[in-house]
């Protein structure tokens, strides 16, 4: 007999809030995507480049204490990487300062869902610019 795991709690909602205050920082609103970084998107299709990014986020960001955190991510060569720049969701101590998701500890599935959907509203945003 197999018991069925609860569905996963839906992530918080991405406060309006928080694109304010991206939007006061010079730092993270200067980050938009390049030609390149859009013909790749379009090439790709949203749904592939969302699954690279719960790959990196799972396995650059995640663990309780990533690989070479505050440089795991890279400032060019995907679209995603410039998303987590711009969303401040690059390494753990954005993530604590922006996100209040303290280090030192696993992100939880909701967390990294919430993470994702910050990423997919900032490439939706500037796919519409
Ligand atoms: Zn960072």
């Amino acid at each position: 007999m197999t018991t069925d795991a609860p569905p996963p709690a839906p992530p918080p909602p991405v406060p309006d809030e928080l694109w304010v205050r991206l939007g006061r920082s010079a730092f993270r609103a200067r980050f938009h995507l390049d030609a390149r970084d859009r013909a790749y998107l379009e090439a790709k299709g949203v749904a592939t480049v969302m699954s690279h990014a719960a790959d990196f986020i799972a396995g650059r960001l995640a663990p309780a204490h990533p690989a070479r955190d505050g440089r795991q991510t890279p400032w060019r060569g995907h679209p995603v990487f410039v998303a987590q720049h711009a969303t401040a969701t690059c390494c753990r101590s954005c993530l604590e300062k922006w996100h209040h998701m303290p280090k030192g500890r696993a992100l939880e599935p909701v967390e990294q869902a919430y993470i994702l959907t910050a990423i997919r509203i900032w490439l939706d945003r500037e796919r519409a610019r």
